[in-house]
Parts: C-alpha cells; structure tokens; sequence
C-alpha cells in the first residue's frame, strides 16, 4: 500500500469561478505509480468546494444560477452581521457542495464518466490564492 500527496495551486478569478483540474489530478495519480486505489481531492478553506461536472458552458452558467436560488447573495446572513465579510453566503454554499472529493483509480486510470471532471469550485466574492491537496491511496 503506497501514499502519494501532492499540493496544487490555483489562482481564482473570484465568485463561482468553476476551475477544470481534472488533467492535474490524473498527473498526480500517474506519478503516485498506483494503478488501483482511490485519489482524494480536498480544498483547503471555508469558502471553496470540489466536485464533479459537465465541463461545458451551458453547465458553468446553471451552477451559479442554481447556487444564487439556493443561497441568495443579498439574504442577511449572521456571518455578515459578526465578521462584516459579506461572503455568508460563500461559506454556506461551501458546505453544501462539500470541500472534498473521493475518485476510484482503476487501472492507472481515474474511474470518471466520459462527460464528467473533476473541478475546484471558488465561491469567495474575490479571487482567491488556493491550495488543494491530491491524496492516492493504493498499491
Ligand atoms: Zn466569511
């Protein structure tokens, strides 16, 4: 049983800048020398998530529309009222989407449909310097 860790940075352009890193995890699994185990994928921050989607326009728009109806920017939020940060709604939708990701590894390969990718998600009202931690697990 082998681990192989691996820190990535990511510069984001702000709110719900949706970032494709799958290519980056598949470096990191194909490093790691694992051919069978599973990768873990987790941000670290209490406004940021990682998950999986269509990487295609249509869906990078519906995300934040959908995020926007969910957790509404201009709702009064008890963050907003002891931190002043006005991102209450960041932090809650960080917990919704969730700050980590498990993948299967399957021969060498990431175990993900042919439409779906692994991406980091900046739900911060401003761009943000970010890390993220890639885990392989296996043998
Ligand atoms: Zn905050």
């Amino acid at each position: 049983m082998k681990i192989h860790r691996r820190e990535i940075s990511l510069s984001t352009k702000g709110e719900v800048d949706i970032i494709d890193i799958t290519s980056r995890v598949g470096e990191v699994v194909a490093e790691s020398g694992v051919s069978n185990g599973i990768v873990n994928i987790f941000c670290r921050g209490s406004t940021c998530a990682i998950s999986t989607i269509e990487y295609e326009p249509g869906l990078l728009k519906d995300l934040p529309n959908i995020l926007e109806r969910i957790a509404p920017k201009d709702l009064e939020y008890e963050h907003h009222r002891r931190w002043g940060d006005f991102n209450g709604h960041s932090h809650v939708r960080a917990t919704l989407l969730k700050s980590s990701l498990t993948v299967p590894v399957v021969n060498g390969e990431l175990y993900l449909g042919t439409w779906q990718q692994i991406v980091f998600v900046e739900l911060d009202v401003r761009p943000r310097e970010r890390r993220v931690l890639i885990t392989v697990l296996g043998e």
